[in-house]
């Protein structure tokens, strides 16, 4: 019987997993895979499609079975225990962050769950999610190897010049530095580009992964050599709920106004970004449909924000041969993909409008200086290949 390998994603209002099958020891197929959506929302929905694309599910979910993680965790094991007939070989996690310590993906046990617990407070939209069902999973099937596999690994290469803030080295050694996230999306668009562009993925490329979260990411090689998220996942672009880069006073004004720190996270990475500059939603769909100024502001702030920090990371890169968008603005928004290349057009950036707004694969005219390409991420296949190759190392 063919053995099989669960991977879990699980975010701030959705628990995404995948399921594959391992033909040979070291060989992966994707089974299906879905997520439940909208948890602790009015109408939290649980979808699974197969690798034909066939939904196998497409329900409403009652809110009150999906009010927290918990409920969205308990929900969705019982029905995989339902499908599958015996235990996971292994059980692959997105962790957020890794911290400084690790700079590839690791087996979990006691004493790493503990330290990556204590980096909760650098990610607190994300630690403690991603890790809750390390937990649930080990009391279900006790002698299942889990995985660890990091959204900041990617970018462990990252000179000392990159990875410093220009704060005294003491705080360094404290952990305070530029990491970068995204990494696993990362990795996936520089393998994709290895495998279908191999003269590109050996050259200066910026992905700009544009998602709820969105961030940056300058290679050379393949490798990470800048990103524009820091120390946490609020620096850089301006993202649905998140700021971005914002002036440090700010903070201290905050602060000082008597705003507790748990007032100004909240306010950090819950109030600001789209949904704060337009009053109206972190979702961009929303704002390009709505007639109102502010909603034209913060499209027109997200739109000169990501440009310019492209323009920024391509200091990093030493230039630019291609630049690629990807994650749920990136994929689906020619309007914004559009508005970011117009910005750019100095660069020698010129994108086709009908391959564009179809879009597709690659998008950029054939007299542009840089190529664009418009790509699919997948965390989770990455995150299963780690984890096979700590399972069988
Ligand atoms: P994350 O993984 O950070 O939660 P995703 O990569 O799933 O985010 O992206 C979610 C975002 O993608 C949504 O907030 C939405 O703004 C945007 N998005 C999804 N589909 C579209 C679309 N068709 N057009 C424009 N934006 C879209």
């Amino acid at each position: 019987m063919t053995d099989i390998l669960l991977v879990v994603n699980a975010g701030s209002s959705s628990l995404k997993f995948q399921v594959y099958r391992l033909p040979t020891a070291t060989s992966l197929a994707f089974a299906y895979g879905g997520q439940i959506s909208g948890i602790g929302g009015l109408e939290p929905t649980f979808r699974v499609k197969a690798e034909n694309g066939a939904i196998l599910v497409d329900d409403a979910v009652p809110s009150i079975d999906a009010a927290d993680l918990r409920l969205a965790q308990d929900l969705l094991l019982s029905w995989l225990r339902r499908k599958i007939d015996r235990a996971p070989i292994a059980v692959g996690h997105r962790i957020v962050h890794g911290g400084p310590r690790y700079a590839q993906s690791v087996i979990l046990d006691d004493e790493v769950l503990g330290e990556l617990e204590t980096l909760a407070p650098l990610a607190p939209l994300h630690q403690h999610n991603n890790l809750a069902p390390v937990r649930v999973i080990r009391a279900l099937w006790p002698h299942v190897r889990q995985v660890a596999c990091f959204d900041t690994a990617f970018h462990k290469g990252h000179s000392q010049v990159v990875q410093r803030f220009a704060i005294p080295q003491y705080l360094h050694e404290q952990g305070i530095r530029r990491y970068g996230f995204h990494g696993l999306s990362y990795d996936y668009i520089a393998q994709r580009l290895r495998h279908d562009w191999p003269e590109v993925a050996r050259g200066r490329v910026i992905v700009a992964h544009l998602g709820a979260g969105a961030s940056a990411c300058a290679m050379i090689d393949g490798r990470s050599v800048d990103s524009t998220m820091g120390f946490t996942a609020l620096d850089g672009l301006p993202m649905s709920t998140r700021p971005g880069r914002l002036d440090p006073g700010v903070v201290l004004w905050m602060l000082k106004q008597g705003y507790t720190p748990e007032q100004v996270q909240h306010l950090l990475y819950n109030e600001s970004g789209l949904k704060g500059l337009s009053g109206l939603s972190g979702d961009i769909r929303d704002l390009l449909a709505s007639a109102s100024g502010a909603a034209k502001l913060a499209v027109d702030y997200f739109i000169y924000r990501v440009a310019e920090s492209l323009a920024g990371l391509c200091v990093a890169s030493r230039g630019l041969d291609a630049l690629v968008f990807t994650a749920g603005i990136g994929e689906n928004s020619p309007v914004i993909r559009a508005g970011i290349c117009e910005q750019l057009s100095w660069m020698g950036i010129t994108i086709d409008a009908a391959s564009n707004v179809a879009d597709a694969c690659c998008i950029s005219a054939s007299n542009s200086a840089i190529a664009v390409y418009v790509l699919a991420t997948n965390e989770e296949v990455v995150i299963a290949r780690q984890t096979l190759d700590r399972i069988t190392e």
